[in-house]
């Protein structure tokens, strides 16, 4: 079994404590007193369904980490700590909740190992567990349980992959104008493993350009078979901004899309907001020669990263793609609901599309209408699905 609990707080005894009485329920933890580790830890234990950190910690603060949880899109549970008054930790559950992370309640120090066990049992460990499994992982694990990076490139190399596409649509009057390729690789036993399994193993083994190049040959494949279903649709596939490093990228994509059947100038390239920021000052010569080539350019998760505005401003990004943690909560949080108004009306004045995603809802799509977002992408619509369902779809969406 792997770990399921993951303690940060930089006091050694807090970890031991909390990893100890994990051991009694017979929950496996792992902890780190380093806040910076954060995201390594969770790479090492893929597992992980509660977090239990510290507010007040040296090199990285527990809000930087809840930001760093957020653009992970860390979908366990999480317990804050913290030795400060309440209104601390309700300030931070507030902005935990903003940035669409699942809250158990919070752990004031000092604090007793009752409560510890409280909140352990707030957490049905065998359910998250089953949820895990049906959305983001394979069964195909190595002896500790974990997918490692070995299988994943074997994957990779076998040409293991495929591609689902998700419709994006005009909000006004629901005509289909563009699919999103989502990558996922198939396991030994043909079971489908989604991104939220691979895509930071990836990134962390810099193993991106193989990731790219699959998903390259399959999405032209993919073309090549179905194109005059497809050729007015915009098409918009995610690269790592890890991929950005690399001033040879805006040739080598225009060399393998000028030969398929794909439209260049009918190709987006999503780049996560968080990610592409720390790269902005060798990322801009690319990003600049890849929209020469004519291809555009999406600030994906929009929403979930740090410095926003300005950098948006430098970019030469063509469109905005607000995060699904804020349109999962424009009709329930005032505060989300203004937020989001008012980026959209940022957005437009800098002449950007904008693309609302994760719609479940209707009430969100109208909202999101009223509101002047033109583009909508999301479960309430369609599914992610492959090709040839996707075909289907479009025929039956037409001429519906
Ligand atoms: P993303 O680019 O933000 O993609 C949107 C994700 O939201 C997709 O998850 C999609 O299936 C999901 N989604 C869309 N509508 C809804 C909805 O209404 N409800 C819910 N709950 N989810 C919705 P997916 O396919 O699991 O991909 C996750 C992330 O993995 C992507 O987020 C992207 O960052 C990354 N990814 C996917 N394909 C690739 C790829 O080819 N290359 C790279 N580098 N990253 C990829
Ligand atoms: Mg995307
Ligand atoms: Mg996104």
């Amino acid at each position: 079994m792997s770990a399921q609990v993951l303690v940060i707080d930089d006091e050694e005894s807090i970890c031991e404590l909390i990893t100890e009485v994990c051991e009694i329920d017979g929950i496996e933890a792992a902890s780190s007193t380093d806040s910076l580790k954060v995201q390594e830890c969770l790479a090492q234990h893929p597992n992980i369904r509660l977090i239990m950190l510290d507010l007040n910690m040296p090199g990285k603060d527990g809000i930087e980490v809840l930001r760093d949880l957020s653009a992970m899109k860390f979908s366990g549970k999480l317990s804050m700590m913290s030795g400060f008054d309440e209104s601390v930790l309700s300030t931070a559950g507030e902005l935990a909740k903003e940035l669409g992370l699942k809250l158990v309640n919070p752990l004031k120090k000092p604090f007793t190992v009752k409560q510890v066990f409280a909140i352990l049992r707030s957490v049905n460990f065998d359910e998250e567990q089953s949820e895990l499994d049906t959305h983001h992982t394979s069964p195909v694990r190595s002896n500790n349980g974990e997918l490692d990076i070995a299988t994943i490139q074997r994957w990779l190399e076998n040409d293991q992959v495929v591609m689902h596409y998700q419709p994006q649509l005009l909000l006004k009057n629901h005509e289909v104008t563009g699919l999103e390729a989502l990558v996922r690789l198939i396991d030994d036993k043909g079971n489908t493993v989604y991104p939220g399994a691979f895509v930071d193993l990836i990134e962390n083994h810099g193993l991106t350009q193989l990731l790219l190049t699959k998903v390259i040959d399959t999405v032209c494949n993919d073309y090549e078979q179905h194109s005059p279903y497809l050729y007015n649709l915009n098409l918009s596939i995610n690269v790592s901004a890890l991929d950005l490093d690399r001033l040879t990228f805006p040739d080598e994509l225009s060399g393998r899309i000028n030969d398929s059947k794909i439209n260049a100038n009918h190709l987006t390239i999503e780049i996560t907001e968080s990610r592409a920021i720390k790269q902005i000052s060798t990322g801009l010569d690319i990003l600049a020669r890849l929209r020469l080539k004519g291809f555009h350019l999406s600030i994906d998760d929009f929403g979930t990263g740090e410095a926003v505005l300005s950098h948006i401003r430098k970019m030469p990004y063509n469109e905005l793609k607000i995060d699904k943690s804020f349109v999962d909560q424009i009709t329930t949080n005032p505060r989300t609901y203004s937020l989001t108004r008012d980026l959209i009306y940022m957005a437009q004045h800098l002449g950007l599309h904008i693309v609302a995603e994760g719609i479940e809802d209707q009430e969100t799509a109208l909202e999101l209408r009223n509101m002047g977002c033109d583009i909508a992408q999301g479960y309430y619509f369609a599914k992610p699905m492959p090709m040839p369902d996707l075909i289907k779809w479009i025929q039956e969406a037409r001429y519906a």
